[in-house]
């Protein structure tokens, strides 16, 4: 599938992937972001966050995958006793959330860190134009396996508390989430994420 010739639905100039997983690159020629899926090529919308630094001091755009949504924990349970952690838990997820999945490529478990983290400080991005020449790391992460991952990103929070936890179990009821494109610099050789938040 991948293999056949890639070409920008809006230019039809051909693509070039690094990444052979990739699933959202942006075309060097006309700067659409395109989807790649089993079903063929399509124009994705980008959603870009207003850079905290220089513009011209950002490296590369990074993905990410933000859903509007609602953790239910329908059960928690821990090996030791610590109030406030559960109700940390039941405070973090008494409420609708902004719920975050890095696209790019990343160990799993980095990914589901992140999006945890995120998940807590809940940044709101503000939206801004899309740059000139912006360097468009590729999306590796489908919608699909985002909301998949979300539900380690939900584990990764609760292991995390200080109570020792032994089973959780929740739903996730989510919005389609929209694909945003984050500001960074290189940090070693991670990325170091710049966006203004509110
Ligand atoms: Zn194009």
């Amino acid at each position: 599938m991948k293999l056949l010739a890639l070409r920008c639905p809006t230019c039809a100039q051909p693509l070039k992937p690094q990444n052979p997983e990739v699933v959202v690159l942006r075309c060097g020629n006309c700067e659409t972001a395109v989807a790649i899926n089993d079903t063929g090529l399509d124009t994705v919308a980008l959603q870009f966050a207003a850079s905290a630094v220089e513009p011209d001091t950002i490296d590369a755009w990074l993905p990410l995958w933000l859903f509007n949504g609602r953790v239910n924990i329908t059960s928690r349970q821990t090996q030791g006793r610590n109030k406030q952690a559960q109700q940390d838990s039941e405070q973090l997820w008494g409420y609708p959330r902004r719920l975050y999945v890095p696209a790019w490529d990343m160990p799993t478990e980095a990914a589901c860190q992140l999006g945890g983290d995120m998940v807590q400080r809940q940044p709101q991005f503000q939206r801004t134009t899309q740059p000139q020449n912006f360097p468009f790391i590729e999306a590796v992460t489908t919608q699909e396996d985002a909301l998949k991952l979300l539900e380690f990103v939900v584990f990764n929070v609760e292991a995390a508390r200080k109570d020792w936890l032994k089973n959780l179990q929740f739903t996730i009821e989510a919005t389609t989430p929209q694909l945003w494109a984050i500001p960074a610099q290189q940090a070693g050789s991670g990325w170091r994420l710049q966006p203004v938040t509110k």
